[in-house]
């Protein structure tokens, strides 16, 4: 079974749709959470990911939306991004948004937003002494996470920072991010994917270059936090 992975949409439909034709070779579409906020098109991103029947669990961005009160977790212009994000969400949007579970299972593997460690405090995976601790109680699957925004394997032999386009054999346990769609962080603004191969296994990164002025666009015209638009050209 090939998986893809997407994490970190953001609400930014020019990147969902310029990833969305390099994963026809997959069975499933899982989404590691933070399907809105900072963006401008939360109600169409999330009706392309129902459309190919993706499986996401909620991520901090996305539950915001449904307990307010988060948001004063946020900086500033992320909540400001979350304000308008709220007022702009249908009630369907919304309904979708609340029928996500925090924490998905694929047979023995895990997906997630931030973390599996419990409770759900989105943790950032960001270190391999952190990941070490988290891949010893996961035993041997994967657990696919997002949150970071930043393409990493962790397994029990360190930190990774993985090229895009070349097979990554993975051993029995490891945890994969494949960067953000919509949002990347890493200094490349093209929208970053992964794909699972759980046969192998093995796991592919990839990168596609989308319509970044097309997005900047819409999120001046929304009114949306300035800074949003100018990070999305510098991948930071
Ligand atoms: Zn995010």
């Amino acid at each position: 079974m090939k998986l893809a992975l997407l994490s970190d949409i953001h609400s930014n439909l020019e990147a969902l749709e310029a990833v969305l034709p390099a994963l026809s070779e997959v069975d499933r579409i899982l989404v590691l959470g933070d399907i809105v906020g900072y963006g401008p098109d939360p109600n169409a991103v999330i009706a392309r990911l129902r459309a190919v029947r993706a499986r996401a669990v909620l991520g901090n961005h996305d539950a915001a939306m449904l307990a307010p009160s988060l948001l004063d977790w946020f900086n500033p212009h992320a909540a400001a991004a979350g304000r308008w994000t709220q007022a702009a969400l249908t009630p369907e949007s919304r309904r979708y948004l609340a029928s996500l579970p925090k924490f998905g299972r694929l047979g023995p593997h895990r997906y997630v937003h931030g973390s599996p460690r419990k409770p759900y405090m989105w943790e950032y995976i960001l270190d391999d002494l952190q990941a070490l601790e988290i891949l010893v109680r996961l035993g041997p699957r994967f657990c696919f996470f997002g949150h970071t925004h930043l393409p990493r394997i962790f397994t029990a032999e360190g930190e990774e920072i993985p090229d895009p386009g070349e097979w990554i054999t993975l051993p029995a346990a490891a945890l994969v991010n494949p960067g953000s769609v919509g949002q990347p962080r890493d200094g490349n603004p093209e929208a970053a994917y992964a794909i699972v191969d759980l046969a192998t296994p093995a796991v592919r990164f990839g990168r596609v270059p989308y319509d970044v002025a097309t997005t900047q666009a819409k999120i001046r015209s929304a009114g949306l936090p300035e800074v949003e638009a100018a990070r999305l050209a510098l991948g930071r």
